[in-house]
C-alpha cells in the first residue's frame, strides 16, 4: 500500500456508498485521504436492490485486500428511505421501461434525490463527528440530473453548513471526470487489485442483473448504466494498452 497516497487530513468523512463503481471509487478516494471514514447507504425500494448486498461485500473485500484502509473504515449506516417511493413515480422504483421523458430527463430521475440523500447524510455526519461528505455525483457522463451539478452541490454545501452551524464540506471527486477516468482514478488509488475488486463486486446495472459477467463486471449490458460502465471500461482499457 505504501506506493499509494495515504491520509493527509485528520477530518472524518462520511461516504455516500451505494455499492456501485462510482461510490466505491469515492470510498477508496476518501480512505486514501481521511483519518476516519464511515459509509451511508439508502434503501428506497430501488429495483436494483442487489446493490445493497454488494455494499457489504465491497466493504469486506476492501478491508481484506487493503488493511491500511480497513483500519480506517468505520461503521456502515443503512437508512430506510421507503418514503421516496411515496413521493416519486419513476422507473427506478416501479416496474416500468427506462425511457426519455418530454423534459429531456430519463424517467429514472427521482426529483431532488441527491439533495435528500446529502441532507440526511449531513444530519448523520454531524452526529458522528464527521465534517466531510463524499459523493459520486458527476457532471461529465451523467444523465442530465440537475441535482448532480457542481453548482447545486456547492449551494447545498453552504446551506448545510449554515443550517448545522458547523462546516460541512461536500466533496465530489468524480464531478468533472469521465467514466474512463474513474477507472484510472481507482487504479491510481489501489492499483489493479482495486479495479479487479470493482469489476467483480460492485453493481451498477439499473435492472439488478447479476447473472451475466462481462469484462467490466456484471449487468444486463444494455441499460443506460451498463452502457456507460462498459464504454468507460473499454476506453480505459484502450488507453492503458
Ligand atoms: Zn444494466
Amino acid at each position: 500500500m505504501s506506493e499509494y497516497p495515504q491520509a493527509n487530513s485528520a477530518r472524518k468523512a462520511l461516504v455516500l456508498f451505494s455499492g456501485g463503481q462510482d461510490s466505491t471509487a469515492c470510498l477508496a478516494w476518501a480512505l486514501a485521504r481521511y483519518a476516519e471514514v464511515e459509509t451511508i447507504g439508502f434503501d428506497y425500494g430501488q429495483r436494483h436492490r442487489v446493490e445493497l448486498d454488494c455494499r457489504q461485500t465491497v466493504r469486506a473485500e476492501l478491508m481484506a485486500r487493503f488493511p491500511a484502509w480497513g483500519a480506517k473504515l468505520g461503521e456502515d449506516h443503512l437508512l430506510d428511505l421507503a418514503l421516496l417511493g411515496q413521493i416519486s413515480s419513476t422507473a427506478l422504483t416501479e416496474h416500468r421501461a427506462i425511457e426519455m421523458q418530454a423534459n429531456g430527463l430519463p424517467n429514472t430521475f427521482v426529483p431532488g434525490r441527491n439533495l435528500l440523500f446529502l441532507t440526511f447524510a449531513a444530519t448523520l455526519a454531524y452526529r458522528r463527528g464527521a465534517s466531510v461528505l463524499v459523493g459520486g455525483m458527476c457532471e461529465t457522463d451523467f444523465s442530465g440530473y440537475p441535482d448532480c451539478r457542481d453548482n447545486t452541490l456547492k449551494a447545498l454545501q453552504v446551506a448545510l453548513s449554515l443550517g448545522l452551524d458547523s462546516p460541512m464540506t461536500v466533496e465530489t471527486p468524480l464531478m468533472f471526470i469521465t467514466k474512463a477516468q474513474t477507472w484510472a482514478l481507482s487504479e491510481s488509488l489501489g492499483g489493479a487489485a482495486l479495479n479487479e475488486l470493482i469489476v467483480e463486486h460492485t453493481h451498477t446495472c439499473y435492472l439488478g442483473e447479476r447473472t451475466q459477467r462481462h469484462s467490466w463486471g456484471y449487468g444486463c449490458g444494455s441499460c443506460p448504466a451498463c452502457e456507460l460502465r462498459a464504454r468507460g471500461f473499454q476506453e480505459f482499457s484502450e488507453s492503458a494498452a
